[in-house]
């Protein structure tokens, strides 16, 4: 390191030990020593060598500075910080060794070039105090959020559903990053959390809000501050409001319902086909895919929202005119948000401005779509959509629309939008001709017919003559070069004219970056109204989107109510039933008095297809869409929680048996009447009989437990459950039909009233191929055990109250009170106690 580059270098990587250093030498960001050797294979670069001096090499490997994003990209994802260092000076007008600094430093959460369009990047910040509370960002966008809760489940499940790309958390709670693991983690200091009046002076109307959420205050005020280091010198003039998220007035999903349910990941191959959220997704814009995205993962609550969503998507589904024009006036509108926080975070070109303007102007269509029309419904965005045309029609008329990529390129404002750049251009580019006259001109007064005229960097205009013409050069040139064959010469004249030129050059390069950053400013101050049209077109993309989906997939409007009743007639999985050639349609009836179902049937029947179908048509009730069905009265559920069995869940590292049951006591201790529970095979994880044990009794108490009651569907293949239909009027049984050719079963898909006779899981095996003796001897083995008095004794069991305790109704036999009853407590810290508690609430 003894060059005074590489010594500079090391004085900046020195601050920043534990990131890699982008280090700025021209057009490259070059990476030096340890951080080359480790970045060079994450981003397939050659790694080369640089000397330092003495002999010495260096490893070193670079990227060109204008595909840095796809590069950041790439080594955040592989879980790396970038420190960015930029030259603070023109080099070619410092002496010595430029002036270098660190302008920002890239994680997961402050990136600000995307991966996808349509996720938001969140980056969230978790604070607890006398409750949790928790603020979230996403800084291409500018959505900015807060919340509080008493419950770490709550908090949970708005993480799950948000899923942060980066987590911040307090230095001084080490414990909290256990109950975090899911998470891409940063620790700050402590302080940065208590600087909440720069946040309210920044966020000066939301004043009041903040006030109201102290605790959430202090998450966002670490965020921001968090934010305000690692991107010290942009603008986040896009970030103009603080909100209350939603989770508060939506339902509740956990994060297995989520997975399980499909939402908006598939269980297999982790991408957005086969959900929910695909299969509904018509939208035109980006934001709107977001927003849609967003809605599917977080159904209302209310009543009254959800009818109004309702009602646009009904009167959309009617307008057909209505629904095609806004669509087609939709399809040129580019991400909005995302325009303007690129703008603001110092990273827009000339072509996102352009593509701003042409968005913007969008606008005046969208109007008349809603008003040409008629519509009721979408009539009370047209505020939030107007204020903006004079902005567009000016972003149009000043830039080209063959506009670089670069703003430092030039080239950037269209003719006729200033007299002045116009006069410039007409200078610098009229030269071609002025250049060819004087060379006629001065061809015929020496009679020189090879005379030309050229231009080279370093000497600027210049005539040239070949050595066979010297005789004839007058006196007034001035000789400037000499070469093999030719001299090149200067005139008064020709240089006058240089300089002209020149200077207009400069001047107009100059005049076109200011009337960018003018625009740009001119941008920025309409940020709020921009915002807000962006909203209203985002809400407007997603009814159409429902719209579009509910003709195209012939949906119908649910009927919302609250007195416990879902009723569902030829009710239709909406992902399944578009691979499936034929899907079989199936009625649901659960009422508070008959609330739990118990499903029977056959492996492969179609068990947990319908009773995802029945969770699907809740939510996309409460979503607001309508719903695949022929007739469908949803009352309003608060949570909807869905278990599948063990053997279906493969988690990693921990039992998966215990995976199940911790699922199961989340579900039982937080579900009311109002939520919508689906247990699929629950109890499959342990040996038949404690499976067969517990899943009796979680169905028991679910019935029996008057804080629960929630409507239930329970498919099991331990057939004695369906006993309980006998013992309880809130159950009933339901089974799928199948139909048997002699040794073969069809599957019918269809569901029934009544249990199912027995479960086909032979004829399952057959169908996939186990040989025939295996099959004979299972049959045998079957019918022998059959024949036991098993079955009997089960029933006796329950009966004589003589089943093993479980985990719900003997608690002292959990492994933590265990744990509690031997904890030495005299011998423990505050600290470390203060510890233990957040690992037991990480355990329970
Ligand atoms: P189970 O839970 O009973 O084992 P699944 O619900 O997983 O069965 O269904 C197995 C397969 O049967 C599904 O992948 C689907 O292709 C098909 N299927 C399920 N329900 C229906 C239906 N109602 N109509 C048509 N095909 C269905």
């Amino acid at each position: 390191m003894n060059t005074p580059m590489l010594q500079q270098y090391q004085e900046i990587k020195n601050r920043v030990p534990d990131t890699i250093l982008f280090f700025r030498l021209g057009d490259f960001y070059e990476m030096f020593g340890q951080d080359a050797e480790t970045a060079a294979p994450v981003l397939e670069i050659v790694l080369t060598a640089r000397d330092a001096g003495k002999g010495q090499k260096i490893p070193m490997c670079g990227v060109p500075h204008h595909a840095v994003d796809g590069y950041l990209l790439k080594l955040v994802a592989a879980g790396f910080k970038v420190a960015i260092c930029e030259q603070m000076e023109d080099p070619q007008a410092s002496k010595g060794i430029v002036k270098r600094d660190i302008v920002r430093i890239v994680t997961p959460g402050t990136l600000d070039s995307i991966s996808s369009e349509t996720k938001n990047n969140f980056l969230a910040c978790v604070y607890k105090e006398k409750t949790w509370a928790l603020a979230y960002l996403d800084i291409t966008t500018g959505d900015f959020r807060i919340m509080e809760t008493p419950s770490i489940q709550i908090l949970q499940a708005e993480l799950n559903r948000i899923a942060p790309s980066e987590l911040i958390l307090s230095k001084d709670v080490a414990m909290l990053s256990k109950l975090f693991t899911d998470y891409y983690l940063t620790a700050i200091e402590k302080n940065l959390f208590l600087r909440t009046a720069e946040l309210s002076e920044r966020f000066k109307k939301q004043a009041e809000l903040l006030q109201q959420m102290p605790v959430a205050c202090k998450a966002a005020a670490g965020l921001w501050q968090y934010i305000s280091q690692n991107i010290p010198n942009s603008g986040q003039e896009h970030i103009l409001r603080i909100s209350v998220s939603q989770s508060s007035t939506a339902m509740v999903l956990d994060k297995w319902t989520r997975r399980n349910l499909e939402l908006v990941e598939s269980l297999r191959t982790s991408d957005e086909k086969g959900t929910l959220f695909s299969t509904l997704n018509l939208t035109k814009t980006a934001f709107g895919a977001r927003l849609l995205r967003n809605w599917v993962q977080q159904p209302l609550r209310d009543p009254e929202s959800i009818n109004e969503r309702l009602a646009s998507v009904e009167e959309l589904t009617r307008n057909t005119f209505l629904r095609q024009d806004i669509q087609k006036a939709l399809t040129t509108v580019y991400d909005l948000e995302r325009l303007l926080g690129k703008l603001s975070l110092g990273k827009a070109s000339p072509r996102d401005l352009l593509a701003l303007g042409s968005t913007l102007s969008c606008l005046p269509k969208v109007r008349d779509c809603i008003t040409d029309n008629g519509s009721q419904k979408l009539a009370k965005y047209l505020p939030s959509l107007a204020g903006l045309d004079d902005l567009a029609q000016e972003l149009l008329a000043a830039i080209n629309p063959e506009a670089p990529y670069s703003p430092k390129d030039g080239n950037i404002i269209q003719n006729g939008y200033s007299a002045e750049i116009d006069s410039l251009r007409a200078i610098s580019s009229g030269g071609k001709e002025w250049i060819a006259r004087l060379e006629n001109q001065e061809r015929e007064r020496t009679r020189i017919r090879s005379l030309k005229i050229g231009f080279n960097k370093n000497f600027g205009y210049f005539i040239e003559i070949t050595n066979a013409n010297a005789h004839l050069i007058p006196d007034d040139y001035q000789r400037k070069q000499t070469l093999v064959n030719a001299e090149r010469f200067i005139t008064p004249e020709l240089k006058e004219y240089e300089q002209r030129v020149l200077t207009a050059q400069d001047r107009l390069s100059d005049l076109e970056y200011q009337l960018f950053s003018v625009l740009r400013d001119k941008v920025l101050a309409c940020s709020l109204l921009i915002i807000n049209a962006a909203q209203s077109l985002a809400e407007i993309d997603v009814f159409v989107s429902l719209a579009g989906t509910a003709i195209q997939n012939n949906y119908v409007k649910p009927e919302i109510r609250s007195d416990g009743i879902i009723h569902i007639v030829e009710g239709r999985h909406p992902v399944v039933e578009r691979i499936c050639d034929t899907f079989v349609p199936n009625d649901t009836h659960l009422t508070r008095n008959k609330h739990l179902a118990l499903i029977t049937g056959p492996n492969m029947a179609g068990k947990s297809t319908y009773m995802r179908q029945v969770a699907l048509i809740v939510l996309m009730a409460q979503i607001g869409s309508f719903v695949p069905a022929q007739k469908a009265a949803i009352s309003i559920a608060d949570c909807i929680f869905t278990r599948v069995g063990a053997a279906d869940n493969l988690a990693a590292g921990q039992s998966t048996f215990m995976v199940e049951m911790n699922e199961v006591a989340h579900i039982l201790k937080n579900a009311t009447a109002d939520s919508l529970i689906i247990l699929d095979e629950v109890g499959r994880g342990t040996a038949t009989f404690d499976g067969l044990s517990l899943a009796w009794a979680i169905a028991e108490h679910l019935v029996e437990n008057p804080e629960i009651k929630a409507k239930t569907l329970f498919a099991t293949h331990y057939h004695e459950l369906t006993e309980l239909e006998e013992r309880y009027p809130e159950v009933f049984n339901l089974h799928v039909a199948v139909r048997e050719q002699g040794d073969d079963v069809v599957f019918l898909h269809k569901i029934l009233p009544g249990k199912a006779d027995r479960s086909y899981g032979l004829h399952v095996a057959k169908i996939a191929g186990l040989p025939p003796h295996l099959l004979k001897r299972a049959a045998i083995i079957l019918g022998e055990l059959e024949n036991s008095p098993t079955q009997r004794k089960i029933v006796k069991a329950v009966d004589a109250n003589m089943l093993q305790p479980s985990l719900f109704d003997n608690q002292s036999t959990h492994p933590i009170f265990k744990e509690l009853e031997e904890l030495d407590l005299d011998n423990l810290a505050p600290r470390q106690a203060m510890d233990y508690l957040y690992d037991l609430i990480s355990r329970v």
